[in-house]
């Protein structure tokens, strides 16, 4: 076994903290560390950022950005569903041999709207 340099130990010292390295390449990587402090200080950030990015969590957005993104979502959703209703009214009244289906489907989208509308201030508000 030939010792390894800086150059070809700092490609593998993510793995090998990881533990993915094979036994002859750990004693490698272990030999060179042990005479090179710069590779030492590499792998010690290494593992500083790993327990980082292990211990980051996503944070809950304020209660009042919440409040303004559900009341702008719901603004749009009640809008949605005014035209949604206005074009069923001008179907029915340009059509009003409006089919059951079609009746059906406008009351559906309406429904998916206003249902749409309520978990999304539930996933907010709630969740
Ligand atoms: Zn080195």
């Amino acid at each position: 076994m030939t010792a390894l340099g800086c150059s070809e130990v700092v490609p593998r010292l993510e793995s090998h903290l990881r533990g993915d390295c094979s036994p002859e390449l750990i004693l490698l990587i272990d030999e060179h560390l042990a005479r090179c402090p710069a590779c030492r200080r590499r792998l010690a950030h290494l593992k500083q950022l790993s327990s980082m990015i292990a211990a980051w969590r996503p944070s809950r957005p304020p209660r009042q950005l919440r409040t303004e993104i559900a009341e702008a979502v719901s603004d749009q959703l009640a809008q949605a569903a005014a035209t949604a209703w206005a074009e069923r009214t001008r179907l029915s009244l340009r059509f009003p041999a409006m089919s059951a289906w079609q009746r059906f489907a406008t009351w559906l989208v309406i429904a998916a709207l206003v249902f749409l509308g309520a978990a999304i201030a539930y996933r907010i508000f709630f969740v």
